[in-house]
């Protein structure tokens, strides 16, 4: 089994001093209380329009964030392109309600796909369905409600939004991935998605879906459509990941009173999500598949499955992509063995991404074991350093 213990590859454009503020930084949310205070004074902060940036920007911005713009991340870019490491520039505006936002924030993904057109560390673009469309016109079509003349003109928009960036990726050579979201508007974005899919993955993947695979109902999705691709020769193109909203998932099943879709523990995340992982590796022809995730086990066991199915390491159809400022040691190690690795690397201006970087102190603070685990490598990589 591949193991990720290398510190000196995992650090290895890293200087001393980069390496002892991640230190520092890891030191500080690992701590829930701190955590949770300082995400309460910085909503506070915000709300009053104090000014942040001073002290977000050379800090947790720094850490997690490519830079405010897709200019301000050109060196993150070739930082990571300098050690075969590729970039999904993901513009993380969070929170935005009107339909010029969501007009922005297609404009912005657009420029994403012109910078991966001529970049060549940047294999796709990425954008998240509530960047293009107001969550709550999603729960209510999800929900059977029926809609005001103003959100069916609403929905119409969201749904040439959505064919404007995949048209747009399709034309530039650029394949988009689509993230995914909670649960009860999810359905919603899967219809939106599987269109683009059926419309644009004739010839090649180029609109990746995303499966949260601690849904109990997704590896039985994930088959039918590969039978289904097969049936009407298309790609099937899947970006996975474990899911991120797991807690409000669960309470609000429980408040409204219907069946949890979240697995009841851990160990069957785990299996359906390493069960996917073999599922489209094992159906390259058709199934191009992005493996998202900092767990140790399932990498090692996708780049375990390549190798015994003599798939090459840097198989078109297999990549690898972990979060920026988190888990080097798994991107670094993998690409250092020829995989195809991407790091989403978000951008924004920092007030608008600190929903992000909130949703990152917290996953750090509450993801057991992955704080000690980044603590427990830089402190490795420290010590390797003075000796
Ligand atoms: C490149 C990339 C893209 C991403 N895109 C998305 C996206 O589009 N949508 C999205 O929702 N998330 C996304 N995420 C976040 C992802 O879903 C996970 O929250 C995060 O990566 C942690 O999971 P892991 O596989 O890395 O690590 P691990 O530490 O192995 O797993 C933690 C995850 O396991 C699951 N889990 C933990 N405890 C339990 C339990 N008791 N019962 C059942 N399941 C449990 C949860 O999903 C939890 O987040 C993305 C992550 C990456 C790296």
């Amino acid at each position: 089994m591949m193991n990720f213990d290398n510190t000196e590859i995992a650090f290895h454009d890293k200087n001393n001093r980069k390496l002892r503020k991640a230190y520092w930084l890891f030191r500080l949310v690992g701590s829930p209380g701190l955590v949770k205070t300082g995400s309460m004074l910085l909503k506070f902060a915000l709300w009053l329009h104090l000014p942040v940036k001073w002290a977000l920007k050379p800090t947790v911005f720094s850490h997690f964030c490519g830079g405010e713009t897709i200019e301000e991340c050109e060196p993150v870019i070739k930082q990571l392109g300098a050690s075969g490491i590729s970039t999904i520039l993901d513009y993380s505006a969070e929170g935005k309600e009107t339909e010029q936002d969501f007009d922005y924030t297609r404009d912005q993904i657009m420029a994403t796909i012109d910078k991966a057109a001529v970049e060549k560390h940047i294999p796709y673009a990425v954008f998240k369905p509530t960047g293009m469309a107001k969550f709550d016109l999603l729960a209510k079509i999800q929900a059977g409600k029926p809609l005001s003349e103003e959100e069916k003109d609403s929905y119409e928009r969201v749904k040439e939004r959505f064919d404007r960036v995949c048209s747009y990726g399709v034309s530039k050579g650029v394949p988009v991935m689509i993230d995914s979201e909670e649960s009860w508007i999810q359905d919603v974005a899967d219809q939106l998605t599987e269109d683009m899919m059926f419309r644009y993955n004739g010839k090649a993947p180029m609109i990746f879906n995303t499966l949260q695979m601690y849904r109990h109902d997704r590896l039985s999705y994930l088959e039918e459509f590969i039978s289904k691709a097969r049936e009407k020769g298309i790609y099937a193109a899947f970006k996975l990941v474990r899911g991120a909203y797991m807690e409000k998932e669960r309470e609000r099943a429980l408040k409204m009173g219907y069946p949890s879709p979240i697995y009841p523990d851990k160990d069957a995340t785990d299996k359906a999500f390493d069960d996917a992982t073999e599922l489209c590796i094992r159906n390259l022809d058709i199934a191009s598949v992005c493996v998202g995730t900092h767990n140790e086990k399932s990498c090692a066991g996708a780049a375990e499955l390549m190798k015994e199915l003599s798939i090459p390491a840097g198989h078109d159809h297999v990549s690898f992509a972990q979060l920026l400022g988190m888990s080097d040691h798994i991107s670094y190690n993998l690409a250092e063995k020829g995989y195809q690795v991407c790091k989403y690397v978000p951008y924004g201006p920092v007030k608008t991404v600190v929903p992000y970087l909130i949703r990152r102190a917290e996953e750090n603070t509450s993801v057991a074991g992955q704080t000690s685990r980044e603590l427990f490598l830089l402190k490795k990589e420290i010590r390797r350093r003075r000796s």
